[in-house]
């Protein structure tokens, strides 16, 4: 069945227009001015704007962490994700040390298979980087299609790998074409400081905070950014938080490096005060990197603008307060890390972006979806909205007021971090490969109907 968008206002990362858009086979077909088609499902979109669909850089469905699993999974999390305008998501799948990395990307295959309803891809967190490892990479890449890697820089004995393990990673992507990402605090400062806190009998939420300074994210930042100089190699640093960290990435891309940089809804509108809120709600607002003092909320929207950071990753990974975050309550370090972000990521930037005069609407479709797809070897297939191109497509009313709350999320967990807050603009209705699976801000997808997507490798200078 073709279906043609009409009336609709076309936005993509470089151009505004209105036109009409035709979809057949799951594909975008045509692209043109008053559109008549024998036979086609029309679908009006009047005063609404057509972005590709979201891409989602960061999520964690399905995770261990702590003792306990994250309450979103692949189901319950891409249904969220599809409400929130976003039809593409990549996931990390964890590995660990000693095991094979086929083991580890079959779990989360399992995880994943028939259970999602938007397309997902991986990419591989690298534990240690040993001859076992270095043999399997290279069908990694090319039978699976994982092209993106993830080294930890913090969470000590748990995930966090040494500066070897990072060197010896950048130089294997060089060579094979894979995109490095860093999670970047030094681990072992933050023990240091942990332990310090709790010997002193600190053990409330905002210690959290308090024993993560931003001098740990910006030292580890700028470690990996010299690191990446060094083995001329690519990076990209996930979830920046605060000035000192932007500082590093903006340094080390002046002088030529190939350094990317995501931020995250929960930074650019929330702040370290979160944390002190009573009666342990502040557990609702830990995530690492920490939430920051409130200035360096300007920074990073600052950043995004003028294009030292260039992507917005939710960092969904999500916990709820009763029965998780209240593992923590006599210890913060036991508070599960992590928050709900997957459904409101868009709804965020545009609202506060766009409508606030920060970013422009054409930077808002680069950041939620063309600059990951580019980076992550999706492009031109998702990520914007081109003959040939997924019919992967958001119709957007960009002037209804709505407010955020628990009470009306598609998220499985009982809060949410932007509870009571205004937000104008709203996803009407999301295409996945041509078919609904939000139509009409109602659920009309189905669970198996997400693709595992085998994603291309990186060029070096391809992307600016
Ligand atoms: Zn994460």
């Amino acid at each position: 069945m073709k279906k043609l968008i009409k009336n609709g206002i076309i936005v993509t990362a470089t151009d505004t227009y209105q036109a009409d858009v035709l979809i057949e086979q799951g594909k975008i077909s045509t692209i043109g001015l008053d559109l008549s088609v024998e036979g086609a499902e029309i679908i009006d979109a009047q005063g609404h704007y057509l972005f590709p669909g979201g891409i989602d850089p960061h999520t964690h469905l399905d995770m261990p962490f702590g003792g306990t699993v994250t309450r979103d999974d692949f189901r319950t999390g891409t249904i969220a994700a599809a409400f929130g305008g976003t039809t593409t998501i990549i996931d990390f799948c964890l590995t660990k040390k000693g095991e094979p990395l086929r083991n580890s990307i079959d779990e989360w295959h399992a995880k994943s298979k028939g259970k999602a309803v938007i397309d997902y891809g991986f990419h591989l967190m690298i534990a240690e980087m040993n001859e076992e490892v270095l043999a399997e990479l290279p069908s990694v890449m090319d039978q699976e299609g994982i092209t993106s890697f993830k080294v930890f820089m913090a969470y000590k004995n748990v995930f966090q790998a040494d500066d070897a393990t990072l060197f010896r990673t950048l130089v294997t992507a060089k060579e094979l074409g894979g995109l490095v990402m860093v999670h970047a605090e030094n681990g072992d400062v933050i023990e240091y400081l942990t332990e310090k806190a709790l010997a002193e009998g600190h053990t409330e939420p905002i210690y959290h905070a308090l024993t993560r300074p931003p001098e740990v994210e910006g030292e580890a930042t700028g470690r990996a950014a010299q690191l990446t100089g060094l083995a001329d190699s690519q990076l990209y640093v996930v979830h920046v938080s605060c000035a000192e960290a932007v500082q590093r990435i903006a340094e080390a891309r002046n002088k030529g490096f190939e350094i990317w940089g995501e931020t995250c809804p929960q930074y650019l509108v929330l702040d370290q005060s979160a944390l002190e809120k009573p009666d342990f709600e502040g557990a609702k607002y830990v995530w690492s990197p920490p939430l920051r003092e409130k200035w360096n909320q300007d920074i990073l929207w600052n950043a995004l603008k003028s294009g030292q950071l260039q992507t917005i990753g939710s960092d969904q990974c999500s916990f709820d307060f009763k029965g998780q975050k209240e593992l923590g309550r006599h210890n913060f370090t036991k508070i599960p890390n992590g928050g709900p972000m997957i459904e409101d990521r868009v709804s965020i930037l545009f609202s506060e972006g766009v409508k606030k005069g920060r970013i422009s609407l054409n930077q808002f479709v680069d950041m939620i979806s063309t600059r990951s797809a580019k980076l992550f070897g999706l492009f031109p297939q998702k990520g914007t909205i081109a003959v040939g191109s997924d019919a992967d497509l958001v119709i957007f009313d960009p002037n209804v007021q709505r407010t955020l709350s628990a009470e009306t999320h598609h998220m499985a967990v009982d809060y949410n971090v932007f509870e009571g807050l205004q937000v104008t603009g709203e996803p009407v209705s999301v295409l996945s490969r041509g078919e609904f699976v939000i139509q009409n801000r109602q659920f009309v997808g189905e669970s198996g109907h997400g693709q595992y997507l085998k994603r291309k490798k990186y060029e070096k200078g391809l992307i600016l």
